[in-house]
């Protein structure tokens, strides 16, 4: 680490004020939750490296991550979901997985080719999940042909993720960047780690992958790499401004080798969050799902799949536009994430474009939001 300069100082009191803010944010949530049920479940399908597949998600109630706890990002509500106190058995976790494959049973034909198990913190902390569970679970999804776990850099690496490789499992680890920009990320959304460390996992990854190439006991070597997640307009950005991180972002996370999938999801307002107390005061709105569209259209050349999945949209504390057109944007993002064709893009058009070319230009972060 290099001498402390006064823009690395500021940045600290940044985070220490947010910390605190955030803290006091959450300790308003009173729900509990079962350890023996996951937080959610569903099937659905998804655009991976090998095409569309069948996927079952699983998000795991883990105890909650360890950095929201301490305060934690600025529009994330997830802990609030979480279990009271800490940690999470083994038998408890494995009976959520049992849970899961019982959903999965009644609702699918047959089963899902890719998991994706997220724990609203990180699958491979293993203060979160130990090594015993892991393992568990992935000789539970040995059958499968992809898993996608969540976790923050600092936990990649490439033995742990070889405890799927070893099946034959494509491994991908998703890890919530939200940004590219250092500065965006630690200011406005109180994350702690750098573009750095993510370029550091990516190589884990990279390193997982070539040694499950050369793995001689599959028939075919396992896949591993990064599947990064950018959020579109953290607090504190005007809608340009978010637009233009978000494309540089893309761009700089294409670039690096390991990551062949960017997840760019535009912020929702959750409870207990510093975004939600912007939101009711009137500082805060959710990107316009025109800034979405612009940016897959910008970045629709990128080396790596570039996907959306707007929650929420066309509500007041989701991604929306005017109220009329947001189905078929949203629909028109739908499109894009499956085929990567930009052109889905030039089939949809509402009077409220204009609107949207107005903020684009006028918003700054001493007026927003210019329009709700
Ligand atoms: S976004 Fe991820 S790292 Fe940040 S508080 Fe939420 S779960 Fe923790
Ligand atoms: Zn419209």
């Amino acid at each position: 680490m290099s001498t402390p300069t006064p823009e690395v100082y500021e940045q600290g009191k940044g985070m220490d004020a947010h910390n605190q803010v955030m803290r006091e944010i959450r300790s308003r949530k009173e729900a509990s939750y079962d350890p023996h049920e996951p937080t959610r479940v569903w099937l659905d399908e998804d655009n991976t490296p090998d095409g569309v597949k069948r996927s079952l998600t699983i998000i795991l109630n883990t105890g909650g991550c360890r950095w929201a706890r301490a305060g934690g990002c600025t529009m994330c509500g997830y802990v609030a979901e979480s279990v009271d106190g800490g940690s999470v058995s083994h038998d408890a976790l494995m009976d959520q997985i049992d849970v899961c494959l019982a959903h999965e049973a009644d609702n699918a034909d047959e089963p899902a080719t890719l998991i994706k198990i997220y724990t609203s913190g990180s699958f491979l902390d293993e203060r979160e999940v130990g090594a015993e569970t892991r393992r568990a679970i992935a000789e539970t999804f040995a059958d499968r042909e992809r898993i996608v776990v969540e976790s923050l850099p600092d936990f990649v690496d490439r033995e742990k993720i070889a405890d799927f490789t070893q099946y034959g499992i494509d491994t991908d680890v998703a890890i919530g960047l939200e940004t590219a920009t250092d500065r965006v990320r630690h200011d406005c959304v109180n994350k702690y780690f750098d573009f750095a460390d993510f370029e550091d996992a990516c190589a884990e990854a990279a390193a997982a992958d070539a040694e499950a190439d050369a793995e001689p006991d599959v028939d075919r070597g396992a896949s591993a790499g990064i599947k990064a997640y950018l959020l579109m307009k953290p607090p504190f950005l005007a809608e340009s401004e978010a637009v233009e991180d978000m494309i540089s972002s893309i761009e700089r996370c294409a670039d690096v080798e390991g990551c062949h999938t960017v997840s760019m999801n535009p912020c929702n307002v959750q409870r207990y969050t510093m975004v939600d107390d912007l939101y009711f005061n009137d500082g805060y709105r959710p990107p316009w799902l025109w800034s979405v569209a612009h940016v897959l259209e910008e970045t629709a050349e990128v080396d790596a799949i570039v996907v959306s999945d707007p929650v929420g949209h066309g509500s007041d504390r989701g991604p929306h536009n005017c109220k009329e057109c947001d189905d078929l944007v949203q629909k028109a993002i739908k499109d894009f994430d499956l085929r990567q064709d930009p052109s889905v893009f030039e089939q949809v058009s509402c009077e409220c474009e204009t609107t949207w070319e107005t903020v684009m230009e006028l918003e700054t972060s001493y007026n927003m939001p210019l329009v709700r």
